[in-house]
C-alpha cells in the first residue's frame, strides 16, 4: 500500500559538521574527557616529581658542597697554606691600599666587598692546587665547584676564570654558609647563561673560616629524570588516547548502528512499507525504542486493516439497502402506475431503505466525530445526571408501549454530581433503551435505573428479551458486529439510532469511556440482558 508521505522532514541545520554524528560526538566527548583527564594527571605527577627531584639534588648539592668544604679545611691535604698565602698577599695589598687612601687623604668606608673584588681581579695570584682540587671534585660530582675566601671572592672556578666568575658575596646560598645555615638557589649564571642550582659550606679550621666552597649544578642535569618521566608519560597519554579514540569509535559505531536502522525502517514505514521491523538486539534505551518502533508499526498494520474491514462492512450496509431500492424503483418504472398495491408496498420498503440509509449514515458520521474527537470539543460539566435520564425515558415510553412492553424507571430525583457530556449520556442511553425495546418480544418488561455507590454512580439498562449468547458477548462492542442479523434489522426509535448495523454498541462504548466512565453487559439467552454504565462521582 501506498500512504502519502511527501518529503522527508528535514533536520535542523547543523553549525558544524560533527554535530550531524551521534558517533563522532561521543569519540569527541570521549576523547576530550579522556584527554583532559590525562593532562591534569601528567600535570599532577610532574609537578610531585619536579619537586620531589629538586629537593633531593638539593640535598645533595648541600651534601657535595660539605663533602668539598671538608676535604678543603683537612689539615692533611695542605690546601691551608695556599689559602694563608692568599691573606697574606690579600694583608698586603690591604696596607697598600691603606697607605695609598692615607695619602690620598679621603677613605671611603662601607666599600670593603667592592674592594675585595677589585683587589681579587687586580691582584690574582695562583693558587693552582685549589684550581687543580676544584677541577677534579668537579669532574667527580659532576658540578661546578667555586671556591671562595671568607669574603666571597673566587680563589678557584672548575670552569671559568675567577674573574669571569666575579664578587659571591652577596649570593643568598653564600650568605647562608657563612651564617651557618643552608639555603640554595636556583638563578641563571651569568656567564653560562644556563639555570643553576647553587649551594655553599663554609671551609674552616677551628674557629678560623678559610673560605667558602659553593657547587652549582646545571638545572637541566637536575630535572633529566622529571624530563624523561614526563617524555614516558607523555607518549603513554598518546598511545592511550589512541586506543582509547579506537574504543570511542567502535562504541560509537555500535551505538549508532540500531539508530540508523530504526531511521531506515521508519523512512520505509513512511513510504508505506508496513512490513518493516527492526532488530531488538540490546536490552538498554536503544532497544527499548527498536521495542517501541516495532510495536507501533505492529499497532499501526492493526489500525490499518480495522480501517479496511471498517471501509469494507460501511461499503456492504450501504450496497444492501441501495440494492434494495434499485431493484424497487425499476420495478415500479415497468409497473408504469398499473399495480398500485405493489407499487404502495415497493413505495414504503424504499422509504424504509432510505430511513435505514440516514441512521446508517448518521451512525458513521457519529463513530467519525468520536474517532476524531470533535463531540468532545465542549469541556464536560458537573452535573446530576438523574433529569437526563429522565427525558430519555419519556422519549422511549411511547414507543415501549407500542412494542407491547412495561418500561419501568428507577431512577431517584437527585443525584451525586459527575462530570460528563449529558448530550453523550443521553445519547448512550437512548441507544441502549433502543436496543432493549428492539430485541424484546412483546409483553417483556424494560427498565432504566440508578443508583448512587460510594464513589460513582451506575446506570443500567435492564431487559427480559432473548439475551446474548456467551461466544457473542465479547464481540458486542466491535463495529459492525451483529448477533443475528435478521433481528437487527428491525425499524429504530429514533432516527440516528441503533441502525440495525451493528454500529449502536461500538458508539454507546466510546462514548461512556470519552466521558471517563465503564460499561459492562451481563446477559444469558433466554433470561435478558443488562448494560451497567458507571461513572466516578466527582472528588
Ligand atoms: P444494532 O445496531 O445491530 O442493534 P448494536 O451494536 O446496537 O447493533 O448491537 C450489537 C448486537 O448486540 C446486536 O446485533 C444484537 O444482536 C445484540 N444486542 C444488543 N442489545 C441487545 C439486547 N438488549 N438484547 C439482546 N441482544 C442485544
Amino acid at each position: 500500500m501506498n500512504i502519502t508521505t511527501g518529503e522527508t522532514p528535514q533536520l535542523p541545520p547543523a553549525r558544524w559538521p560533527w554535530q550531524r554524528s551521534l558517533q563522532v560526538r561521543l569519540a569527541l566527548a570521549y576523547g576530550i574527557l579522556f584527554l583532559a583527564a590525562l593532562i591534569a594527571l601528567t600535570i599532577w605527577i610532574g609537578q610531585i616529581v619536579y619537586s620531589t627531584q629538586l629537593n633531593a639534588a638539593e640535598h645533595d648539592l648541600q651534601v657535595t658542597a660539605f663533602l668539598a668544604g671538608n676535604a678543603l679545611e683537612d689539615p692533611l691535604s695542605g690546601y691551608e697554606s695556599e689559602f694563608q698565602r692568599y691573606q697574606d698577599r690579600e694583608s698586603e695589598h690591604e696596607d697598600d691600599g691603606r697607605s695609598q687612601d692615607d695619602e690620598n687623604g679621603k677613605e671611603e668606608p662601607g666599600n670593603t666587598a667592592a674592594q675585595a673584588v677589585g683587589l681579587a681581579n687586580a691582584q690574582i695570584i695562583a693558587l693552582p692546587r685549589l684550581q687543580q682540587m676544584a677541577a677534579a671534585y668537579a669532574t667527580d660530582t659532576g658540578t661546578r665547584v667555586t671556591i671562595l675566601d671568607p669574603n666571597g671572592n673566587p680563589l678557584a672556578d672548575s670552569l671559568l676564570s675567577e674573574a669571569e666568575v666575579g664578587f659571591q658575596g652577596d649570593q643568598p646560598e653564600v650568605m647562608a654558609a657563612l651564617a651557618g645555615v643552608e639555603q640554595h638557589e636556583v638563578r641563571t649564571d651569568p656567564a653560562t647563561g644556563k639555570q643553576m642550582l647553587y649551594a655553599a659550606a663554609p671551609i674552616q679550621q677551628n674557629d678560623k673560616v678559610l673560605g667558602i666552597a659553593q657547587v652549582g649544578k646545571s638545572l637541566d642535569a637536575v630535572l633529566e629524570p622529571t624530563r624523561q618521566l614526563l617524555f614516558s608519560l607523555v607518549a603513554a597519554v598518546l598511545l592511550a588516547l589512541a586506543a582509547t579514540s579506537a574504543l570511542a569509535v567502535w562504541i560509537g559505531r555500535r551505538l549508532v548502528k540500531p539508530i540508523r536502522e530504526l531511521e531506515e525502517a521508519a523512512l520505509a514505514v513512511a513510504q508505506g512499507d508496513l512490513s518493516r521491523s527492526v532488530p531488538v538486539a540490546t536490552a538498554d534505551e536503544v532497544g527499548a525504542l527498536a521495542n517501541a518502533f516495532n510495536h507501533m508499526v505492529d499497532h499501526l498494520r492493526a489500525m490499518i486493516a480495522q480501517q479496511r474491514v471498517f471501509v469494507a462492512n460501511a461499503s456492504h450496509e450501504l450496497r444492501t439497502p441501495l440494492t434494495n431500492i434499485k431493484l424497487r424503483t425499476e420495478v415500479l418504472r415497468t409497473l408504469g402506475g398499473e399495480d398500485t398495491a405493489l407499487a404502495t408496498k415497493y413505495i414504503a420498503e424504499i422509504d424504509t431503505g432510505a430511513d435505514r440509509l440516514t441512521r446508517l449514515a448518521n451512525d458513521l458520521l457519529d463513530l467519525a466525530r468520536l474517532d476524531g474527537d470533535a463531540w468532545a470539543l465542549s469541556p464536560a460539566e458537573k452535573i446530576d445526571i438523574s433529569p437526563v435520564l429522565l427525558d430519555a425515558a419519556n422519549m422511549m415510553r411511547m414507543r415501549a408501549e407500542g412494542a407491547g412492553l412495561k418500561l419501568t424507571v428507577d431512577v431517584p430525583p437527585r443525584l451525586p454530581l459527575i462530570c460528563v457530556h449529558s448530550e453523550q449520556i443521553e445519547s448512550a442511553v437512548l441507544n441502549l433503551l433502543d436496543n432493549a425495546i428492539k430485541y424484546t418480544p412483546g409483553g417483556g418488561s424494560v427498565r432504566l435505573a440508578a443508583v448512587a455507590q460510594s464513589n460513582l454512580v451506575e446506570i443500567s439498562v435492564s431487559d427480559s428479551g432473548p439475551g446474548i449468547p456467551p461466544a457473542d458477548l465479547p464481540n458486542i462492542f466491535d463495529r459492525f458486529y451483529r448477533v443475528d442479523k435478521s433481528r437487527s434489522r428491525q425499524r429504530s426509535a429514533k432516527p440516528g439510532v441503533g441502525s440495525g448495523a451493528g454500529l449502536g454498541l461500538s458508539i454507546v462504548k466510546t462514548l461512556i469511556e470519552q466521558n471517563d466512565g465503564a460499561i459492562t453487559v451481563e446477559s444469558a439467552p433466554g433470561k435478558g440482558t443488562v448494560f451497567v454504565l458507571s461513572f466516578p462521582l466527582l472528588a
